[in-house]
Order: structure tokens, then C-alpha cells, then sequence
């Protein structure tokens, strides 16, 4: 440009001032003679610190050399744009900035000095810098990264969608995305876009996709939206992962849950047909033989009948158990509620669990007030019968067993101690599960591992709480608590 006259100049000036560009001026000597605001606020040196100073104030000297190269050039005429450099400011922070140097020539057209304009392009590099991080980040992702714009046309497809899809990213890119949807699928996609476009995030839909060859796979989808930097949406990135495999493997866990559950309720009603039908042949010979007891009281074959008698006692109470097991886990155990006095029905109980042991000291503590229970009190006596049976099998040298009952308030609580064989800790959470007995047990203490299941139960359906503390080799309390009424 050609300068005509003072109104120019001052033009020019006030450019120069407002550029946010530093733009300095310099001789040959290295003596800078102008530097604007732009100057300033990049390099920290106002134009008062800076003017008659030499340019190696803001020149690391690692780069004084490569200085000198380029001012020779310029001397020669030459003209040096966009060079990239560094440069150090007023607080010897360095800074990368982008330099266009021109020559300066007199009315005569004589080089005498340099011109120079920098921009600090630190922050743009360092954004270059994050953009290229987060392309590797999403080239080496495992998951296929799509992203679109709102008139569905894809506009990137990284390396794990080319797998995925089997379509390269420039067979992708420009394409509509309907190109990945199955037919029967599309209306799903019109539902995504609904929601990208309120700037909804969909969080791992479970879907289906088409790759190139035309199979299908079970994908799992994010979809999120674009933003411009704005905030306005303007497309939507999808996230895919493959879950064919655990698809496959998922529908098989339902398929063998499902015939699992069969079985069990199979299993559960022949235990029932079973138990049902084994009943009453049972009682029949149990009839028979007491019968019998009664009349041969003389016979000296009396006491094999004695032995029968126990053993189709035990048969039918094993019968009764697994009756109630059944219906236990059919949901079909009922209550009948009555009023009656527990201390009445445990001394019952003791009387007629006696004659399994003559040599247990069996001890009630009566409670001071008599306890009136609304319960259902047949299950409440085979809860004692279970838990006393218990002590009494597993405490096999006679030892004391002591019962206590408290009520406080409306809650009632029956603790039942024996000094017998105990049961380590960790099975302590266990021995109320069906089927569960103590492993290595030896063969003497025979059992179902039914009893406490039965017993727990019946508790659970009173609203109360069983629980049992043992210490090994010296014996357990069981207790169990309910509401009075
Ligand atoms: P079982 O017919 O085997 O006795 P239960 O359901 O009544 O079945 O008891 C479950 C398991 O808990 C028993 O097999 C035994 O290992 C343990 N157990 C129950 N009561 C006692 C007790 N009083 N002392 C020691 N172990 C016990």
C-alpha cells in the first residue's frame, strides 16, 4: 500500500494498534522501534519497556541463530510467512507462535528493517494436540464409533466399525445410516433422533444391526448428541458393541433357568404325589402294629415288634416333613390360629419326647406368669419337637438341656440350650436351608435336614425370628421369637 498522507498514517496506525496480532517493527542492529497493544499483550513488555530494546528480549537464545538465517533472507528481500517458532515473554514463560516477517524499504526502496507479525498459536496447538489424542482414542477403541448428522448421513466411522460392519469408512462416510438398520428396525432410529434432538443421551439400548454381508448383530448402543461449541446439537455420535456372543450365552442361562424351574417344580410335586402316597399304607401298618404291641405284651418276640413301632414312627415323621417341605415351597403351608398356653404345650412335649431319652436331663424353666399365645399351635409344637429332637440327638452324652421362655411385652421367646456336640460358625447361617446338614457328621447322628427348615418356616409365617449361636464341642442355643397375639 502506498501511504499518501497523514489521514492514511493515522489509518494505518489505529489498525496496527487494534490487531490483536503483535506487530513489530526493527532495524538490522536487532532494535525494535515499534511494538503495538498485540505486542504487549502476547509478549507482557509494554511498548514503553520494549522500543530501543533488541529483539533478543523476547528470543530464547536456542533460537538466536535460527533468528539471524532469517533476517539475512529478509535483508535480501525475501519475504518469510507463517514460520513457526518460539518465543519468551516478559515472565520467561516460552510460547509458540506463528511469524510472517516482512522488509521494510525507504522512499528509495532501500531495506532498512523488518516487519514482523506473530500470533501466539499455543492454545491451537495444544488443541491440536487433544483433537489427535481423541482420534486415537476413538481408532483404537474396541467399540465401533459412529457419528451422524441430523439428516442421518454418517460422517465418521472409526477402525472398530469397519470390523463391525464390515463397510470401510469410505464405503461408509456420506452414506445414510439406514445402510447399518435392518428393515423391521427403522422406526427405531426415527425415535433416536427424537430424543438426540431434545438433547437426550440413550444409554446402551439393546438393538440389532446389518453388516455388509448381510448377517445380523446384537449390538448394545449409546447414542449421544453433538454439540457445536454453542451448545446447539447438530449430530449424534453412536457408540456399538457386539453382544452377540452374550445374547447366545444369555438366552441359554434363561432356556436351562427355565427347564431348571421345571425340574424343581417336577421334582417338588412327585415329593408331594410321593409322600402323600406312602402315607397311608404307613399309617395302616403303624395301626397294626400297635395292635400287635398291645397283645403280645407277653411274647417274647414283644421286643422286635417295639423296634418295628420306632422305626414306623421315625418313617412317618420323615413322611410328615417332607409333606410340609412340599408345601412349603408350593406356598401352600396355612395356619390355623387358636389361643392356648405355651408352657402347657412344652411341658407336653418334653413328656412326650421322653421316651427318646431317659438319660437327658431335660429342665423347663416355667416363666413367672403363664404365656397365652394366639398362634397356630400344632406348628408350634413341631417347632419344639424339632429343635428339642435336635438337642437331644446332638448332645449324645446325656447331658442337660435347658428351656427357657420370656415375654416381654408382647413378645414372646423360647430359648432352647444344650450341652452338646455345637456347630461350627460358619455353618451357623446355613443349618436353616433345606436339605443343609454339618459335613463329616458321623453316621449315628442320622437326619433329613429338614427339621429346622420346617421349623423356620412355620416361624417366618408367625412374623418371628429363629436364630441359633453354638460354640463347637460345648453345645447351642436355639431360640425363636414371636408376637403373643
Ligand atoms: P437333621 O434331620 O439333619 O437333624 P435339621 O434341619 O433338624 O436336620 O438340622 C440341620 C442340621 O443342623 C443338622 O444336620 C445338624 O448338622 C445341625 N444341628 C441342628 N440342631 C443341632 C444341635 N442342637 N446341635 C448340633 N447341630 C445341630
Amino acid at each position: 500500500m502506498q501511504i499518501q498522507n497523514y489521514e492514511d498514517t493515522a489509518r494505518l496506525a489505529a489498525i496496527i494498534d487494534s490487531s490483536q496480532d503483535a506487530i513489530i517493527s526493527k532495524n538490522f542492529d536487532g532494535t525494535i522501534n515499534s511494538w503495538n497493544a498485540g505486542a504487549e499483550a502476547i509478549f507482557g513488555f509494554s511498548a514503553v519497556e520494549a522500543i530501543n530494546q533488541n529483539i533478543s528480549i523476547i528470543i530464547p537464545p536456542e533460537y538466536l541463530d535460527k533468528e539471524k538465517e532469517i533476517i539475512k533472507k529478509v535483508k535480501n528481500g525475501e519475504q518469510i510467512k507463517r514460520y513457526e517458532t518460539v518465543r519468551r515473554k516478559k515472565n520467561g514463560e516460552q510460547i509458540l507462535i506463528d511469524l510472517s516477517i516482512s522488509p521494510i524499504r525507504d522512499a528509495n526502496n532501500n531495506i532498512i528493517g523488518a516487519s514482523k507479525i506473530a500470533r501466539d498459536i499455543t492454545e491451537l496447538r495444544k488443541a491440536d494436540e487433544t483433537q489427535a489424542m481423541l482420534a486415537a482414542i476413538v481408532n483404537s477403541s474396541d467399540d465401533a464409533i459412529i457419528s451422524k448428522n441430523f439428516d442421518g448421513i454418517i460422517t465418521s466411522w472409526n477402525v472398530s466399525a469397519v470390523k463391525l460392519f464390515g463397510y470401510t469408512a469410505q464405503e461408509a462416510v456420506g452414506k445414510h445410516i439406514s445402510l447399518i438398520i435392518p428393515k423391521d428396525h427403522l422406526d427405531e432410529e426415527a425415535e433416536i433422533i427424537r430424543n438426540i434432538r431434545a438433547g437426550n443421551k440413550i444409554d446402551h439400548i439393546e438393538t440389532v444391526r446389518v453388516r455388509k454381508d448381510g448377517t445380523e448383530i446384537n449390538i448394545s448402543l449409546t447414542v449421544s448428541p453433538i454439540k457445536n461449541k454453542y451448545g446447539k446439537v447438530v449430530g449424534a455420535s453412536k457408540i456399538a458393541r457386539d453382544i452377540t456372543e452374550r445374547s447366545r450365552i444369555e438366552l441359554q442361562k434363561k432356556l436351562y433357568t427355565k427347564r431348571l424351574q421345571e425340574l424343581n417344580t417336577n421334582k417338588d410335586e412327585f415329593m408331594a404325589m410321593a409322600s402323600h402316597e406312602l402315607k397311608t399304607p404307613l399309617t395302616v401298618i403303624k395301626a397294626s402294629l400297635q395292635v400287635l404291641e398291645t397283645r403280645m405284651q407277653l411274647d417274647p418276640n414283644v421286643a422286635l415288634l417295639q423296634t418295628s413301632v420306632r422305626q414306623a414312627n421315625k418313617l412317618s415323621k420323615l413322611i410328615e416333613d417332607l409333606l410340609d417341605a412340599s408345601k412349603i415351597q408350593a406356598g401352600k403351608m396355612v395356619l390355623n390360629k387358636s389361643h392356648f398356653q405355651l408352657d402347657q404345650l412344652i411341658n407336653d412335649v418334653i413328656t412326650y419326647l421322653r421316651p427318646l431319652s431317659q438319660q437327658h436331663n431335660i429342665v423347663c424353666k416355667e416363666p413367672p406368669e403363664p404365656i397365652t399365645l394366639l398362634a397356630d399351635k400344632n406348628r408350634i409344637e413341631q417347632v419344639l419337637v424339632n429343635i428339642l429332637s435336635n438337642a437331644i440327638k446332638y448332645t449324645p452324652n446325656a447331658g442337660d438341656i435347658i428351656i427357657h421362655t420370656v415375654q416381654e411385652q408382647d413378645l414372646v421367646t423360647v430359648s432352647i440350650l444344650d450341652s452338646g456336640i455345637g456347630i461350627p460358625q460358619e455353618d451357623l447361617k446355613d443349618i436353616f436351608s433345606r436339605f443343609y446338614r454339618v459335613g463329616g457328621l458321623p453316621t449315628t447322628f442320622a437326619g433329613s435336614g429338614i427339621g429346622l427348615y420346617i421349623a423356620a418356616e412355620i416361624i417366618q409365617r408367625h412374623e418371628g425370628k429363629i436364630w441359633a449361636e453354638s460354640t463347637l464341642g460345648t453345645g447351642s442355643t436355639f431360640h425363636f421369637q414371636i408376637k403373643s397375639h
